[in-house]
């Protein structure tokens, strides 16, 4: 059984099975969750990817075939000339470069005058006719966030496949060369980190200080951010979880670790994610839970409607736990 089927509560089915996450944020006067402000586009632009990673919550890989269209990226640059509170777009994947359209998003995203970050797996450079894009990338300034579990080549090789430590590296020097993480340039490179299995990370802040030694003695890389985010009990990470019996315990650990004070900064308060098919979803996890914005009618790009959808009520189900759990976790690290 896939979580999708498990008992998820949407605004529209407020009776029955209650699940933990909705108890948790009762208990603390939280309920309904509703968004405060979009400021944030988080573009998905496609399943795609040259890595396979075991954790995936896209379950994305080079079989997947799911890819933005222009047009649907021409919809998301016209709401963003008509949407001046909206001053970021985040662009994730699959490998969001896998796309053929990427650099004209990136483009016309930064004509319009609006921060854009890749989120990017460091190997796709290696793939063929992608060579070009550290240039493009530090050419058009866009901020890059970096897939990086661990500064030992084991560890990022277990969750990540073989090969992808050596490259990763490689990459990372030539993004300093480019001057990408360091200080003075503008130039932002910030890294993701997620544990390995079914326990929460350790505390950022002393994680960044350990990686920024530790490459940085080994490898001599430099970089901005080190952001660390709770694996998502949704996806291929499910079905580890599921196979290995460990799906109760780590619901439990999630459960047992809330912290209200990470409910407030929670991103799906600041932020809509668009699907590669331009269906409107409150973050990317939902996205892969096939959980739209509720109402459902206003669930696409070409129908976005700033008044309808800023203060929106967000859809949330178990998975949600992942994002309040210790110090919390979003696509931009710790909450707390
Ligand atoms: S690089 Fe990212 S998108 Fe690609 S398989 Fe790994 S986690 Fe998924
Ligand atoms: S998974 Fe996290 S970001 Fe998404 S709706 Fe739930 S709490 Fe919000």
């Amino acid at each position: 059984m896939k979580i999708s089927a498990l008992p998820i509560i949407t605004p529209d089915q407020s009776s029955g099975m209650v699940p933990s996450f909705e108890q948790a944020l009762a208990l603390h006067h939280a309920l309904p969750l509703k968004a405060q402000s979009i400021s944030t586009l988080q573009v998905n632009v496609g399943k795609v990817c040259n890595q396979t990673c075991h954790h995936c919550h896209v379950d994305a890989g080079p079989q997947r075939t799911e890819s933005m269209s222009k047009a649907t990226m021409d919809q998301i640059l016209d709401v963003l000339d008509r949407t001046p509170q909206i001053m970021t777009v985040d662009i994730t994947g699959g490998a969001p470069e896998m796309n053929p359209h990427f650099e004209y998003l990136v483009e016309q995203c930064r004509v319009r005058n609006r921060k854009v970050i890749d989120r990017c797996n460091l190997t796709v450079f290696y793939v063929k006719g992608k060579a070009h894009l550290p240039q493009f990338l530090a050419d058009h300034r866009v901020d890059i966030v970096a897939s990086l579990p661990c500064y030992e080549a084991d560890n990022v090789e277990q969750q990540r496949g073989k090969g992808v430590f050596d490259r990763s590296m490689t990459a990372l020097q030539n993004l300093n060369a480019l001057g990408y993480g360091i200080d003075g340039t503008g130039l932002i490179l910030d890294l993701v980190y997620n544990p390995l299995g079914p326990v929460l990370p350790p505390p950022q802040v002393e994680l960044e200080q350990d990686f920024k030694e530790e490459l940085g003695q080994r490898y001599g890389i430099q970089f901005n951010r080190l952001y660390t985010i709770t694996n998502m009990p949704i996806s291929r990470f499910w079905d580890e979880l599921r196979e290995t019996g460990q799906l109760e315990h780590y619901y439990t650990l999630l459960l047992n670790n809330f912290n209200p004070l990470a409910v407030e900064g929670l991103m799906c308060r600041s932020l809509l994610s668009v699907g590669w098919d331009g269906r409107l979803y409150d973050c990317d996890f939902n996205q892969m839970l096939d959980l739209p914005v509720q109402p459902e009618s206003q669930a696409w790009i070409d129908r976005f409607n700033l008044t309808e959808l800023k203060h929106r009520r967000i859809a949330v189900g178990p998975h949600c736990l992942g994002c309040t759990a210790g110090s919390g976790s979003s696509c931009g690290g710790a909450l707390t």
